[in-house]
């Protein structure tokens, strides 16, 4: 994903209320945001009233969109750096390239995770069907691995448990006896929830972790609060256990993490430490000095635009 609409100032994590150390029912309205011509999106991290749920800093989710009367997801090459994007679908399906050279189509139930280390581009196209459904995440790569050779997977099956009517998918880090295949780089975990009945369970957290849960289909009850599509609830570190219910065919996504201890500024597609860097980023793309290009795709790319004020 790339954004369309750019913010003029960088947005900084020290800016935001600290992780909580105790548990909390911090209800954070989404926003809407544009990833293409005429394509709005839901987005739920970054927040004025929260940049990260552990390394987690981005959360879009899209659609249910109708191809068959629009004209789709259609990305433009675009480089990012400083984090991984993971991205994961519901309905539909998109191509994704990128200056590696892989050319990868993601179906519902499979996950692409591209980490960008000091730099990649890509483009994400989507396929001519019905429907379009999914979530975009990025996660920050610490400071340790964030200047690290760019790499990219691809999982065509991930682990699934089910729990009380609920179908369990784990996306990353580990659930019960489960562990996420894909590659990150500090404490984190994300769990897709889909209830297959009408379902009241008790899911085990690490009290170390932070979480935060968005529905992407129906509403969801957790403990005493109840949250709807337009909202994430931030749960904030400390519980050992964590009580849902969903109704029949409900979806959301639950995500965690150590609270990430550094600071981290985003702009546009890029997570830095300094401004410096996030200028540096902008002239190297639009001057093709890093980041490589993405072959094989129709023609154009993304400019960066200005870079920010501050
Ligand atoms: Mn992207």
């Amino acid at each position: 994903m790339s954004d369309l609409i750019v913010e003029k100032t960088i947005s900084d994590s020290k800016d935001c209320p600290c992780a909580s150390a105790k548990p909390v029912h911090e209800l954070i309205p989404t926003h809407k945001a544009m990833i293409g011509e005429g394509l709005t999106i839901r987005r739920a991290l970054p927040h004025a009233q929260r940049r990260m749920i552990g390394a987690w800093c981005f959360l879009d989710h899209f659609g249910p969109l109708d191809l068959s009367t629009g004209n789709g997801l259609n990305i433009a090459p675009h480089p990012h750096m400083g984090l991984q994007t993971f991205t994961w679908l519901l309905a539909g399906e998109i191509l994704h390239r990128d200056s590696l050279g892989y050319n990868q189509i993601i179906q519902p139930g499979q996950v692409n995770l591209m980490t960008s280390g000091y730099g990649i581009a890509h483009s994400e196209e989507s396929l001519p069907d019905t429907l379009l459904h999914g979530v975009q995440l990025w996660i920050a790569l610490p400071d340790s691995f964030r200047n690290e050779t760019a790499a990219f997977e691809h999982h065509e099956q991930m682990p699934v448990i089910h729990k009380d009517g609920l179908k369990i998918t784990v996306l990353a880090g580990d659930f019960l006896q489960l562990h996420a295949p894909t590659t990150v780089h500090s404490p984190m975990m994300g769990l897709d929830l889909q209830a297959e009945s009408d379902v009241t369970t008790t899911l085990p957290l690490n009290p170390e972790f932070e979480y935060g849960l968005l529905p992407l289909m129906g509403d969801a009850q957790v403990e005493d609060v109840h949250v709807d599509m337009e909202h994430l609830i931030y749960l904030g570190c400390g519980r050992k256990e964590l009580n849902i219910s969903m109704p029949n065919n409900a979806r959301a996504i639950l995500i965690g993490g150590k609270p990430f201890a550094e600071e981290i500024l985003m702009w546009w597609n890029f997570v830095a430490r300094t401004k410096e860097e996030i200028v540096q980023g902008v002239n190297d793309w639009n001057n093709h000095t890093r980041f490589g290009e993405v072959k094989d795709y129709g023609s154009g790319r993304l400019n960066a635009p200005d870079a920010p004020i501050k």
